[in-house]
């Protein structure tokens, strides 16, 4: 009896636990900058700056783009020295 107790209750539990991979299968982005073996990136390459920026202007998170860790820290000064030269917005309208 008390092992048909049991079963009933992991099955519910199975039921009820949350499944946050289940039909969210997401293609692994690669990071543009490793794919072109940009060492250091050029605060000049406006084109590419602009894929790894909102519409706003900010900077988007490394889940987002699939820039890894290593370039993304150079992105983000190439961006800001890319504002600083007036080649990106601070904040675009
Ligand atoms: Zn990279």
């Amino acid at each position: 009896m008390e092992e048909e107790v049991k079963v009933v209750e992991s099955a519910q539990q199975q039921a009820n636990a949350p499944r946050p991979y289940a039909k969210r299968v997401q293609k692994k982005k690669v990071c543009i900058f490793c794919q072109d073996k940009i060492d250091e990136i050029d605060y000049k390459d406006v084109k590419r700056l602009q894929k790894c920026i909102t519409e706003k202007g900010k900077i988007n998170p490394r889940r987002m783009t699939g820039v890894c860790a290593k370039h993304q820290r150079g992105l983000s000064t190439a961006i800001k020295k890319a504002r600083v030269m007036a080649l990106l917005p601070y904040r675009a309208k």
